[in-house]
């Protein structure tokens, strides 16, 4: 049996790509640098999926920036603004990437790709001719070939590209299609004398995929299968569903399917694949960090050598390999047991050459006796099962996650907070100085004490309240000089959560993320923030606004345990966080934010399951915020714009305050909560919190006026669009100043 990745990560073990990019953007790396660094980590990821024994090496994978951007320039898809020289080069693709402040040109938008953490850059297709297009494909290829590799190249499809792409000036990318094909033939021509199987991504086909889309799926497969080249239809994310019908009848010679998402599809592809298709199974996980439980692979691989027989079954990652951290043996500081679970790239790699040697009837008992006694050990560890846990799990009742009474008697119940109409606050963090990371890393490697560490803290806060009183905001923060993440520093506090050193992942271009792993059952051994929010509370008269992480963001941002359904792993985290909501009231504090800053983050890819998603991720939010007293307040904040198709399920959330990210948009996707009668308060952000400009009080003046016209004045608040931890304090303070003043202007008018 072939085995082969879709796809390897492209950061390098210790980020090297990171590094490079930003020293080049900051003109400390000549773009031969640049180039020399890309050829060598390319070099290695081959090497490493040689050595492992993989059948094919995969090129056309990596990338300096990001693969949906690759394909724009391989097509020729560069937008008007962005063509400065005939020859677009590196700088012309940066610039796509992320804009040029200074020639005021703004860089494609970027989104998630999928329902992944990875982002892409959107492309934009015009009525304009395409431009010339770029091969670096072709030029990877020869290389993996100079190493002596069977090498197997990767492009996104058209299919997928111009489902995502946008159309400008109301142009239907789909009017490009035979464009786009034609450069798509041309580069399958300079492909096919170099390999055997050209892999040829469609995820499209695990999504929704628009009516057009699918009309245009046959015709394009039908001209790309012309070229002769043997293609293999990927798809991940997913199962097919509905648009089995159209890979089954793509014609190419080889189709993927993801068992680890889609494995219900399996019978009916074993069924209903052409004879002269090639199946690539893929088993082993790409989006997590977990070892593959080789038994019950066997098994399921089993089925498939019984339906297919060995000769058309490939075995593979269920997707490209950019969602896991590079190599498990960089890590020497998690405790043995837990690593002894995991996998991640090189190991993964490794993982799918035993299954192929195991399905080939070779002797490996002794590698596969390992790999059981390491499930077993993981499936009966203290560290994974909490008996306290499960009981208070299966405790849970409705009742729990319903507040004591609707919001509106909640709304007189909290009036004794003695807050004005348009109350002003703040998301929660202040900006994290220089001062304050060096004061988080010194403690970190144990060169201050704790009383020294937290006492700098204290001075941070006492600065920070002082500050807010001064701008006369109402609803104080404590500023969250504590944190250095999220979602991190409650891991950190909770049972069930470990943490790697060097498990990054691209989040985009240079940008890497560590998640944090969630390996057991979750419990709070002990309250997280109470000291630091009473702290706050008794510096001011006014209230303090006491901070936590939600949930489903928790979830979202870390890697999942795969032994147990991620409703349940969120409810764990519910209860957890719903001790400490309830501590922090007994405490004293009567306002209570929980962020869900990713709440529509952990959305599936396909409509139909998405009710099914929000109505347990919402339960898990009331879980988390109910245990409390009606005069007690609940705040939520979410990063996010794009409320048209969740605004009933915010408001089944049932916060009694949420904020929400809005001045780029001018207000207007305050329509969606207009429309759907959203019940309780909003705080639409009135400044953009990701640029330093100081918006000015007519400004903000404006946009109140203009959310107003949605929001009864009884139900409005006013704050920035999300945390200040990223901003300077001079900007945050002429901000802030602008925007209490903005509140007072129109509170007076009112
Ligand atoms: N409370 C967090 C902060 O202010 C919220 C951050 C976020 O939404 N991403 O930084
Ligand atoms: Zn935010």
């Amino acid at each position: 049996m072939q085995t082969h990745i879709l796809g390897f990560p492209r950061i390098g073990a210790n980020r090297e790509h990171k590094r490079l990019l930003e020293a080049y953007w900051r003109g400390q790396a000549t773009r031969q640098d640049l180039l020399d660094m890309g050829q060598e980590l390319r070099r290695r990821h081959w090497t490493i999926q040689a050595k492992a024994g993989l059948t094919h090496v995969t090129t056309g994978d990596f990338s300096l920036y990001d693969h949906v951007l690759d394909t724009s320039l391989m097509l020729g898809a560069i937008p008007e603004r962005f063509l400065t020289t005939d020859q677009p080069d590196l700088d012309t693709y940066f610039c796509m990437a992320r804009g040029d402040a200074e020639r005021n040109v703004p860089a494609l938008d970027m989104t998630k790709w999928f329902n992944t953490n990875y982002h892409y850059m959107v492309p934009e297709i015009s009525a304009a001719p395409l431009k010339s297009g770029s091969q670096t494909i072709v030029r990877d290829t020869l290389q993996a070939l100079d190493l002596g590799c069977s090498a197997k190249p990767v492009l996104l499809g058209p299919i997928t590209y111009l489902s995502l792409a946008k159309g400008v000036k109301g142009f239907d990318p789909w009017n490009k299609l035979d464009e786009v094909l034609n450069r798509y033939t041309h580069v399958l021509d300079k492909l096919r004398p170099l390999c055997s199987w050209i892999q040829i991504d469609e995820p499209i086909l695990c999504a929704d995929m628009s009516p057009a889309a699918r009309a245009a799926f046959p015709h394009a497969y039908k001209i790309l299968n012309q070229a002769g080249a043997k293609l293999l239809l990927t798809t991940y994310f997913d199962a097919l569903d509905d648009n089995m019908d159209l890979a089954l009848t793509s014609g190419c010679a080889g189709l993927h399917t993801d068992l680890t998402r889609g494995a219900r599809a399996l019978d009916s592809i074993l069924k209903g694949l052409p004879r002269e298709m090639t199946l690539s199974v893929g088993i082993v996980d790409g989006r997590n960090i977990w070892k593959t439980d080789l038994d019950r692979a066997l098994r399921t691989l089993d089925i498939v050598h019984a339906g297919l027989g060995a000769d058309r079954i490939m075995l593979a990652s269920s997707c490209s390999l950019l969602h896991t951290p590079v190599d498990l043996e960089l890590e020497t500081a998690l405790p043995k047991e837990l690593k002894g679970w995991m996998a991640f790239a090189v190991q993964k790699c490794a993982e799918l050459r035993l299954l192929a040697r195991a399905m080939n009837g070779e002797d490996c008992a002794a590698e596969l006796e390992a790999n059981a006694i390491s499930m077993r050990s993981r499936r009966q560890s203290p560290q994974v099962t909490i008996a306290a846990v499960r009981e208070r799990c299966a405790r849970v009742d409705e009742k729990m996650t319903r507040r004591n009474a609707p919001y509106p008697a909640r709304k007189n119940a909290q009036s004794w907070l003695g807050l004005p109409l348009l109350p002003t606050t703040t998301i929660g963090s202040f900006p994290q100085t220089p001062e304050i990371r060096k004061q988080r890393s010194l403690f970190r490697n144990g060169d201050i004490t704790t009383q020294d560490y937290e006492a700098s803290m204290r001075d941070e806060i006492n600065k920070v309240v002082g500050i807010q009183e001064d701008l006369g905001l109402d609803v104080l923060v404590h500023g969250e000089a504590e944190r250095n993440d999220m979602v991190e520093y409650f891991g950190q506090q909770l049972d069930g959560f470990c943490f790697t050193a060097n498990g990054w992942v691209q989040s985009y271009g240079s940008r890497c993320v560590k998640p944090p792993i969630i390996h057991g059952d979750i419990d709070r051994p002990m309250p997280m923030t109470v000291k630091w929010i009473t702290y706050a509370q008794s510096l001011t008269k006014k209230t303090m606004k006491g901070m936590l992480t939600g949930p489903v963001t928790i979830m979202c941002w870390s890697f999942v345990r795969d032994d147990m359904e991620r409703a349940e792993v969120c409810r764990q985290l519910a209860l957890a966080i719903r001790q400490e909501v309830t501590d922090l009231e007994k405490a004293g504090i009567r306002i209570i934010q929980i962020d869900e800053a990713a709440f529509s983050e952990g959305m599936p890819i396909k409509s139909r399951d998405k009710g099914a998603y929000l109505e347990w991720a919402v339960e898990n939010f009331r879980l988390a915020t109910s245990g409390v007293a009606d005069s007690t307040q609940i705040h939520s904040h979410m990063c996010y714009s794009e409320f048209n198709d969740i605004v009933q399920s915010i408001a089944a959330m049932d916060a009694d305050v949420i904020s929400i990210e809005s001045s780029r948009s001018g207000m207007e996707l305050l329509e969606a909560f207009r429309e759907y009668s959203y019940p309780n308060e909003i705080g639409p952000g009135i400044y953009d919190i990701h640029s330093p400009r100081v918006p000015s009080v007519e400004e903000m003046e404006n946009l109140l006026g203009r959310a107003l016209e949605f929001i009864p004045k009884e139900r409005l608040w006013v704050n920035p669009d999300c945390g200040l931890k990223t901003r300077d304090w001079p900007e945050t303070l002429a901000s802030l100043r602008n925007m209490v003043e903005a509140a007072r202007r129109v509170r007076a008018s009112l």
